[in-house]
């Protein structure tokens, strides 16, 4: 039925023109006071006003009687009891107020960082993280790049685009174009990055091309890159990993040089590209934007030089600058176990000096340098600010990504990776804090989170243009909703890869999600959500900026099966004959679903399972049954069926 207007705006003590105004400013269109409102709009209005009362009322009380809280600090992670002690309360306390806060502990639980914080604020206490020695240390170090005595380094540079563009073989032309100006004439190794000398400078290139490489960096924390080149091939221009690649730099605030390579083509339409350019807000120089691009042919060898120059006028702008006095430190871009020499590590020097004879923390592993080598496997003693230098002495084998510094001595550093082993290994207990659409309200309120990313994936452009742009228009006065990749096709790997990196939260419309990359999103804790109506998206979204998105349905996985056959019971009609692949299937499940060729077909119930003839309550694994679906008859042999328990979990803190 439904509630007008003018008696909702009475229920809530406000007039109808102000409740007009709200709803209007919600995009839900009312003619004026005698409108009537479905159920559901009404709960929502009444939810934002019972929400923003209480904010109201509670900054208002807040003021008025609590006394500024008590700065505290803790190292991470740690357990209920020690968070008790540090608070000055007894364990049971804490446990009891948590549990109010709907964080179920017990005393040994690690708890997250975030609802110490909370839990906190209640005892009037402000629970700060207590710096490591690691943290001590790099704070020392930054301390002393900030001094006098800062110089330019080299840029480091990417190149990402489309698959055959042309990226390896561009490696290649300009790493050898620089083979003249070396003397030794020695034989260039792989060593994940080489350096290109020109008569204005250095530049240092990462050969590893592509953006699954300089993502997964960047998830991992690490943004080693300067600037990125993007490679199209003239003759097929923008393709869809070429904007993937735009959107992973955009994203990374790295500046973009754009190579237009293989312009020997007859098919090469320059124009085209610089057309495209255009329409990805990369409006090139030529045609009046700010855009650099360089037209080159890898195979030709022509455009090189223009392009170094090109990347050293970027960096030029970028006043990349370092301390070369420094103790040195950095980030492991490459390693591995060789025959002869042990852990290898190529590492990029970010700050400082590396010499022979240091000794480093380098992730959970640490060493004194016994020797290093250039890319072209020669002998050196230093490696300055952006040098990539292949380095032996390490206990173990580092991971890529792993930060690294220089310490005193080898004391000290088999300290720190001892401390630092036991912390990851602690850390490892407590799961990930990725953002949910469920927190982002929370976080926005605690001015921890300014824009709301989002990785958007549809089955058609019409979809992407309407729902991007609707999207981008619920902006509220805490967040502003930012599209960092909008594309047509499935949730990939690298959607994933870039949420991780980005913090953002994925929107699948009308898509799928092939399992692998399922398995990768929750491993990473990422959320994936998928809609059907684009209504529901934009509502939910909406909802979580505005902090009123209801709690998180869990699907718990019941069970399995594949439709053998279909066939007719008289007096009762279609009914199709399953096998259970996988657990079992319970009459009264919460929901289930049908796949066809791994497309989503059906979202409903079971309206009956049977054994032979009879109805039972369920059917367990290995075992075949007869199933009908609420309102669905049109099911198909080989169609997948799952179904689950649906579990409300509260909105976390
Ligand atoms: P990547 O996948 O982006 O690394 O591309 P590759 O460097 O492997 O190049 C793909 C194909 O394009 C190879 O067959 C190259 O020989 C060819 N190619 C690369 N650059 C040029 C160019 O400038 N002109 C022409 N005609 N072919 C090129």
């Amino acid at each position: 039925m439904g509630v007008r207007v003018y008696e909702l705006a009475k229920e809530l003590g406000c007039s109808s023109r102000e409740l007009v105004q709200r709803l209007q400013e919600r995009h839900i269109l009312v003619k004026g006071h005698m409108s009537a409102l479905d159920e559901e709009t009404a709960e929502i209005i009444r939810h934002e006003f019972a929400a923003k009362k209480g904010k109201a009322t509670k900054t208002k009380s807040h003021k008025e009687q609590k006394p500024p809280l008590k700065k505290i600090s803790i190292a991470f992670p740690f357990n209920v009891r020690e968070l008790a002690a540090k608070l000055k309360i007894g364990p049971a306390d804490l446990i009891a107020k948590l549990a109010h806060m709907k964080v179920m502990a017990g005393l040994n639980e690690i708890l997250e960082f975030e609802t110490a914080r909370c839990v906190g604020i209640e005892f009037g206490f402000d629970v700060e993280k207590e710096l490591t020695d690691e943290d001590v240390l790099l704070a020392k170090h930054r301390g002393e790049d900030d001094k006098a005595g800062k110089e330019h380094r080299p840029p480091v540079v990417t190149l990402m685009g489309h698959v055959d563009h042309g990226k390896t073989s561009l490696l290649d032309v300009i790493r050898k174009s620089n083979i003249t100006v070396k003397e030794s004439g020695g034989i260039t190794q792989h060593i994940g990055a080489y350096q290109v000398d020109t008569d204005r400078g250095k530049v240092v290139f990462l050969d590893t091309p592509g953006h699954e490489a300089f993502t997964s960096m960047r998830a991992r924390g690490a943004n080693i890159t300067d600037i990125v080149i993007i490679v199209i091939a003239a003759d097929d221009g923008v393709m869809p990993q070429t904007v993937e690649a735009i959107n992973h730099a955009k994203d990374a605030r790295v500046p973009i040089v754009v190579a237009i390579n293989k312009i020997d083509l007859p098919g090469a339409d320059i124009d085209k590209v610089n057309r495209q350019l255009a329409e990805l807000e990369l409006t090139p120089e030529d045609w009046g934007g700010k855009t650099i691009t360089v037209k080159v042919s890898a195979k030709e060898k022509k455009g090189i030089d223009q392009l170094l120059e090109m990347i050293l006028l970027e960096a030029e702008l970028l006043e990349l600058k370092a301390n070369p006095k420094s103790p040195a430190r950095g980030m492991v871009i490459e390693s591995k176990l060789s025959k002869g020499s042990g852990p290898t590590a190529t590492m990029l020097v970010q700050n400082g000096t590396l010499h022979i004879q240091d000794v480093l923390v380098c992730g959970k592993t640490y060493g004194k340098i016994r020797a290093m080598a250039n890319d072209w496997g020669e002998r050196i003693q230093d490696a300055g600010p952006s040098i990539p230098v292949e380095v032996y002495g390490l206990s173990e084998v580092p991971q890529v990504g792993d930060a690294f510094y220089v310490v005193a001595d080898e004391k000290k550093a088999k300290e720190l990776c001892a401390k630092k082993s036991e912390e990851l290994r602690q850390k490892r207990l407590v799961p990930a804090q990725r953002m949910s659409l469920e927190q982002i309200f929370q976080k926005a309120k605690e001015g921890e989170l300014k824009d709301l990313k989002l990785i958007i994936k549809t089955d058609v452009q019409g979809s992407l243009e309407a729902l991007t742009t609707s999207l981008e228009q619920l902006n509220t006065k805490d967040i502003a909703v930012k599209i960092i990749h909008a594309q047509v096709g499935n949730v990939s790997e690298s959607d994933v890869m870039l949420a991780v990196a980005s913090n953002a939260v994925i929107i699948g419309f009308h898509v799928g999600v092939e399992a692998k990359v399922k398995e990768i999103a929750e491993q990473k804790q990422i959320d994936v959500r998928l809609y059907r109506i684009i209504y529901e998206v934009i509502n939910d979204v909406r909802l979580s900026m505005e902090g009123l998105l209801e709690p998180t349905i869990k699907e718990i996985f019941i069970g399995k099966g594949k439709v053998l056959q279909m066939f007719n019971i008289s007096g009762f009609g279609a009914i199709a004959g399953c096998v259970l692949i996988k657990g079992k299937f319970l009459r009264t499940a919460d929901l289930v679903r049908l796949f066809r060729n791994e497309q989503r077909i059906y979202e409903g119930k079971f309206s009956s399972l049977k054994r032979y003839k009879d109805d039972v309550k369920e059917v367990g694994e290995g075992l075949e049954c007869g199933i009908a679906l609420d309102k669905f008859s049109n099911i198909e042999s080989n169609d997948i069926i799952e179904c689950y328990r649906i579990e409300k979990v509260a909105r976390k803190l």
